[in-house]
């Protein structure tokens, strides 16, 4: 979120500085699976009107952002297969077909959420799994977030109006008097936009006056990375929490687990072995595909799970850009502009969602 950020800070002009307590990228950003996924077609809301925004905007973005820096991204919308093992969740998926092809669509583009007998590619995923068929999902792509990271940072070295302090932690926040410490540098601000992942909810805690549950908490996920003959295009496996995701190279994303409790952060254990197994059960291709990473990390999840985004209501300097949660890569771009139109006091050439408010998270936290 905070990379995004700074490239809009960049675009606006805004003499910035670009503070990471660890290297750029080494938060829950910096992992393997990158999936850009659509909220389902149905009950379509001012969330998901948003999100499909996002997602559609993204591709614009990462294209001028590969053609500025000649970094790939390793972004393509190869869409999404969800085997559906159960007669009445084909027929849930007929009318989330139709829902598709209402709201699915902008600029004289449609995207789709086909419901098919069998799988476009043989054994991705195996037939067992789809008893009552699959939906291919057609909006639904995938990036790769190291890669990503990399070509922003390209970007952002050769920028004008941002200032890298990396492994400079930001403390001693104040964001009356608009000071901070970085890295032990005093620094005085005009505006602070907070986008420290799961750890800016007790930094934003610390400074929101008041009694209230807190803003929000990690979420531990596990995931493996797997090296196998596959076409970099195949769509993402989505099936019962298991992603399975084809990069390029013929490498797939396996994931990911979903922990509220932890002891250690950064470790890998059963948990992600169970879904490398469900995996290679899935995708029988990957079953003698060796295991090259296992990775985790800790996701923001904001107190009402949306994203959290705006200015602090006691304190204007200070902006909130934090909670993706699950669905960061898609959005990212679009949640960074808008708290950067925040930070400049500037029209923003959309709208957030209301539960997206910082304001907002405030309110149900002191409930
Ligand atoms: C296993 C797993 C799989 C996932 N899969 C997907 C997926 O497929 N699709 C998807 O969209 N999302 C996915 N996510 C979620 C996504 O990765 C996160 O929501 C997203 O990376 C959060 O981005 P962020 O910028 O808010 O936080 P981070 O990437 O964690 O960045 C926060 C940064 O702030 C820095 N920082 C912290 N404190 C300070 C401080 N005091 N001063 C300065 N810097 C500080 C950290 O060093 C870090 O670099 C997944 C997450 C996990 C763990």
């Amino acid at each position: 979120m905070g990379l995004w950020a700074a490239v809009h800070a960049e675009r606006f002009g805004m003499n910035t500085i670009l503070a990471d307590a660890g290297g750029l990228g080494s938060g829950a950003s910096g992992g393997l699976l990158g999936a850009l996924m659509p909220h389902m077609p149905d009950r379509w809301s001012e969330k998901k009107q948003f999100q499909f925004d996002a997602l559609v905007s993204l591709e614009t973005e990462i294209a001028a952002l590969e053609a500025e820096t000649g970094v790939s991204a390793g972004y393509n919308r190869s869409g999404r297969l969800i085997p559906l093992p159960k007669p009445h969740l084909n027929r849930i998926a007929r009318d989330h077909s139709e829902d598709a092809e209402r709201h699915w669509r902008t600029g004289g583009r449609s995207f789709h959420w086909h419901v098919i007998d069998r799988s476009p590619v043989d054994g991705w995923p195996d037939a067992s799994a789809g008893e009552s068929g699959f939906v291919h999902d057609t909006l639904a792509g995938r990036v790769a977030p190291r890669s990503l990271i990399s070509a922003i940072i390209a970007l952002l070295r050769r920028a004008r109006h941002v200032r890298i302090m990396e492994h400079a932690a930001a403390t001693a926040l104040d964001p009356d008097r608009g000071t901070a410490q970085i890295g032990g540098e005093p620094i005085v601000f005009g505006r602070c936009i907070l986008a420290a992942g799961h750890q800016s909810f007790p930094m934003l805690q610390a400074v929101t006056p008041g009694p209230m549950k807190p803003l929000g908490q990690p979420v531990k996920g596990q995931a493996a990375l797997v090296k196998a003959d596959i076409d970099p295009a195949l769509p993402t496996i989505f099936f019962d929490g298991l992603y399975v995701v084809a990069h390029e190279g013929g490498y797939a994303a396996i994931g990911s687990t979903s922990e509220n409790r932890f002891d250690d952060p950064g470790s890998t254990d059963a948990q992600l072995d169970t879904l490398i197994e469900a995996a290679r059960a899935i995708a029988p291709i990957l079953r003698d595909a060796p295991v090259v990473e296992r990775w985790a990390g800790l996701r923001p999840k904001a107190i009402d799970r949306d994203p959290m985004v705006g200015r602090h209501p006691d304190h204007p300097r200070l902006i909130a850009l934090t909670g993706g949660f699950k669905v960061s890569f898609g959005l990212a771009h679009r949640l960074a502009e808008a708290a950067m139109c925040i930070a400049g006091d500037a029209d923003c050439r959309f709208s957030l969602p209301d539960s997206f408010a910082f304001s907002s998270h405030i309110a149900v936290a002191s409930r």
